[in-house]
């Protein structure tokens, strides 16, 4: 079946609005998916751009700035560490 890539970014959008998979922003490329909608951190491969998910209960229990004074209420958050994954990192020394 073919289906076109319109039909999937709608389907995914009607999902993370209601909590199915979650939007995972990602700097410098479009909305990405992520099917894990708990808790849990990513970490940013900025060659590749590949999105692993981490757990650490430190990053858990981040304490979230007060943003009241931006009208804006948090109810979630995730951390993205950002670096170099293994395989472009063994890619570089390689060079
Ligand atoms: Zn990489
Ligand atoms: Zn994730």
């Amino acid at each position: 079946m073919r289906v076109s890539r319109a039909t999937v970014f709608r389907t995914l959008e009607a999902f993370a609005r209601v909590g199915l998979v979650s939007k995972a922003c990602h700097p410098g490329s479009s909305a990405r998916y992520d099917r894990r909608v708990d808790r849990h951190h990513h970490l940013v491969c900025l060659v590749c751009d590949r999105v692993t998910d981490v757990d650490d209960a430190r990053l858990d229990v981040l304490p979230v700035p007060d943003t009241r004074r931006f009208g804006f209420t948090v109810s979630d958050f995730r951390v993205q560490l950002r670096g170099t994954c293994r395989e472009c990192r063994e890619q570089e020394e390689k060079r």
